[in-house]
């Protein structure tokens, strides 16, 4: 008997099995809306160009050793001051590590969660992200949910959202996205963040922000890290998941930060210490190459405002696309609503469409989504927009 006769096949993941349908349609006229990666109008990726100048510059160095366990000293503490901004007036209560993009931070604090926050619950919004599922399971924390999407409204459920806030154990830790929420695009306002800080303040639980589209959402990197400058300013302890993946456009590269605001800078030793007792027997120490390249972008005046406005430019032509398909949607006479699509904000448009409606979609017109109705924008151009919209409005008369 082989050693491995009794392993199962796991089932496939869902994002990725969509883009394995859409490779093997043949129809060339297929769209892909899957996966939550930026397109330009011509459906091709984008390296951006503040990153083709940081590669430049960092060509032929002949620095190639390890990086310290918590990474590049340089690029931690500059995503540190793009997510706090001015609103952490003493950085140096902060403990924070580079870690392996937006996954590897969550896997961080989860398992940090488990070792220093004993006994506590980790509550994920309806729907989320569906890794953050797996990433606290495997970390071995209890889970429990909060109500955050209203079907109904296509918007928040945030009367749902407080009394779970209210209900749950004192000490909880709540995961939050910072901002253009995945899979549903919908964000609380400025007013109901504020509510929310207050509440969970006086509940005494701890929050930690996913944060893995700043800028991308509204184009603008302060105000995408607004929610967490509001609980900062209210007195929060707080994490911070930080990703490069979207907005620099670093999907492969793997590169982001870990962050959590501690009471002092003693405290905020001790934390960083133990964070990188988390990292070294997971993967010893994180990758050079996009840590250097964040690094000489966001340490370069020039380069950055490059960078501040080519992300901008991402999240322009999506905000553009939302209100296209929108309009197109409007003018084939469909009689539903579709409001939510451009009042839902960042990558995706959570459609309403049912799975029937999706798998229809690909059946006959070779358009491809997870089966939630989740529309990646990023896949949207002026040339299918069009195409997109009159298969939407066939399939849901
Ligand atoms: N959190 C959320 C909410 C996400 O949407 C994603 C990317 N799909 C991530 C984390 C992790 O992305 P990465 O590990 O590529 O930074």
């Amino acid at each position: 008997k082989s050693w491995f006769s009794d392993v199962g096949m796991a089932p496939r993941d869902p994002i990725l099995g969509v883009t394995e349908k859409f490779l093997a349609d043949t129809s060339p006229d297929k769209i892909n809306l899957g996966v939550g990666a930026y397109r330009d109008d011509s459906g091709k990726p984008v390296v951006l160009d503040c990153v083709r100048e940081a590669e430049r510059r960092i060509a032929g160095k002949d620095f190639m050793e390890y990086l310290p366990i918590g990474g590049l000293r340089d690029f931690v503490t500059e995503s540190v001051k793009l997510a706090y901004g001015d609103a952490c007036p003493d950085l140096s209560n902060v403990a924070a590590v580079q870690s392996l993009s937006g996954t590897g931070s969550c896997r961080l604090m989860a398992e940090f969660q488990r070792r220093f926050m004993p006994h506590s619950t980790v509550y994920i919004p309806v729907p989320t992200w569906s890794n953050h599922h797996s990433i606290w399971r495997d970390a071995g924390v209890p889970q429990s949910t909060y109500r955050y999407y209203k079907p109904e409204t296509k918007g928040l459920d945030f009367e749902g959202l407080m009394e779970d806030v209210k209900a749950a154990p004192s000490g909880s830790l709540f995961l939050l996205h910072a901002c253009a929420h995945n899979p549903t695009g919908v964000d609380p306002t400025p007013e109901q963040w504020a509510a929310i800080s207050k509440l969970m303040a006086e509940r005494g639980h701890f929050p930690f922000f996913d944060m893995a589209y700043q800028g991308f959402a509204s184009g603008d990197c302060d105000k995408d890290s607004g929610a967490i400058r509001t609980f900062l300013r209210d007195g929060h302890r707080l994490g911070v998941s930080q990703s490069y993946a979207k907005n620099m456009g670093m999907y492969g590269q793997r590169i982001g930060a870990f962050s959590i605001v501690c009471d002092s800078k003693d405290e905020a030793a001790r934390v960083e210490s133990q964070m990188k007792l988390v990292a070294r027997p997971m993967y010893s120490n994180p990758p050079l190459h996009g840590a250097l390249m964040v690094k000489t972008i966001l340490r370069d005046p020039q380069l950055k405002a490059q960078w501040f406005a080519e992300v901008r430019g991402m999240a322009e032509r999506i905000i553009s696309m939302r209100a296209l398909l929108r309009r197109n949607l409007e003018q084939l006479g469909s009689q539903h609503s579709w409001k939510h699509i451009t009042d839902q904000i960042g990558m995706f448009a959570y459609s309403g469409m049912t799975p029937e409606m999706v798998d229809t979609l690909a059946a006959k017109h070779s358009i491809y989504m997870t089966r939630n109705g989740r529309i990646s924008m990023a896949g949207v151009n002026t040339k299918n927009v069009a195409r997109l919209a009159s298969a939407m409005h066939e399939v849901t008369k």
